[in-house]
């Protein structure tokens, strides 16, 4: 469908506001530097605050690094105007003309570029069918529902066939299951049209559905870009580990290290490690371990004494504690596991790659 699938670059790329409760100067996003390739869908993924937001802005041209250079397809484009970039933005408050019906909602901006008539008529049609909105042409759109709004504001952007398509919370204002549904129809969509997609949410199992690769942000700086997979088994840091699905932090030392396992210890027990290239010998380490990973056992790795204990239905949650530590145990077939009861001497079991150690 596009035109020509453009990827996005950000070189050195920072923006200052300023506080307007102090006046002070700050970094609204900090010398941000990635790559984004054609054809990729990309998520911008942070708490509220991040400069998530900015970056897309900037990348459409509504605002203007203080520092850097962006550029889309190789060009760079920090002079060129909205308009004079091959960008389309789907907003999270739809902007449809409420008193229009579809077809002239999704025709509008290929009126304003003078397409002729006909094919305005041809690229409509055409588009409408691929989100899902066949044969709706003449229906008003202040009377249509919240996902066929967004459907409308989805098929705006994609008929100008831009080379980017941004996306800034475009679900935000729909209930639950209607945002699972529109998430997996803007991934297909964006793999039928084939197009360039950067993503803003603060939704991480959004980002986890949609994302090619993800981009996590705290306070203006990139805290990790990779795929969903990596993002999740491999966090660079306890921030990204922690916004990602649920991770216990166990605090220890590296007591044997031969370059690539090792063992540390953890509230005065040993524990296995791997992939501890990075640390050496009596390094502090942090070892992350999700929820899901762990088991309680009547052997294992660390003793524990459990503290919670409840059957949530498809799952069993568990809280222990380990030393002074507490960890949260998930397990996720419950029928088939002896259930812990609180007050109960247990074990929390793991191996040495169900654990990642920063
Ligand atoms: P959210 O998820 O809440 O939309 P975000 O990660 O998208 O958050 P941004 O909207 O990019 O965050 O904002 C980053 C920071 O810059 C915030 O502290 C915000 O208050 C501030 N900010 C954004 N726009 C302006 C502006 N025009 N003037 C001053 N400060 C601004």
């Amino acid at each position: 469908m596009a035109k020509e699938k453009k990827g996005v670059r950000l070189d050195h790329i920072s923006k200052i506001y300023q506080d307007p409760k102090t006046g002070k100067d700050f970094y609204a996003v900090h010398d941000v530097s990635l790559s984004i390739e054609p054809g990729e869908f990309v998520t911008l993924l942070g708490p509220s605050g991040c400069g998530k937001t900015t970056i897309l802005r900037m990348i459409a041209g509504f605002e203007s690094p203080n520092e850097g250079e962006i550029y889309l397809g190789g060009e760079p484009i920090n002079e060129l105007t909205p308009n004079r970039r091959d960008t389309a933005m789907v907003f999270q408050s739809y902007a449809l003309l409420p008193h229009y019906n579809i077809f002239d909602n999704v025709a509008y901006g290929l009126k304003l570029r003078k397409v002729p008539k006909d094919e305005i008529r041809k690229k409509v049609v055409n588009i409408l069918g691929l989100v899902g909105l066949e044969g709706m042409e003449d229906r008003m759109t202040n009377q249509l529902s919240g996902g066929q709004q967004q459907r409308v504001a989805l098929a705006r952007a994609l008929v100008l066939e831009p080379g980017v398509l941004l996306f800034d919370e475009p679900l935000s204002n729909l209930d639950a299951k209607l945002r699972v549904d529109m998430r997996n129809e803007i991934r297909r969509i964006q793999q039928e049209a084939g197009i360039t997609a950067v993503y803003v949410t603060h939704d991480q199992s959004e980002a986890m559905a949609l994302s090619d690769n993800i981009i996590i942000m705290k306070k203006g700086v990139v805290e990790q870009m990779g795929d969903p997979h990596t993002v999740y088994y491999r966090p660079a840091n306890e921030f990204v580990a922690d916004f990602i699905g649920e991770s216990n932090f166990l605090h220890g030392a590296i007591v044997e290290h031969d370059g690539q396992h090792g063992v540390a210890e953890v509230e005065g027990h040993r524990v296995p490690i791997a992939n501890i290239e990075h640390l050496g010998d009596g390094d502090a380490c942090t070892l992350v371990l999700r929820p899901e990973a762990a088991k309680v056992a009547d052997e294992g790795v660390l003793p524990c004494e459990v503290v919670l204990s409840r059957f949530m239905g498809n799952y069993h949650n568990y809280h222990v504690k380990v030393g002074g530590t507490v960890v949260k145990v998930t397990d996720f077939n419950p029928k088939n596991h002896k259930v812990y009861e609180v007050g109960e001497s247990a074990f929390v079991d793991f191996t040495r790659d169900d654990v990642h150690v920063l």
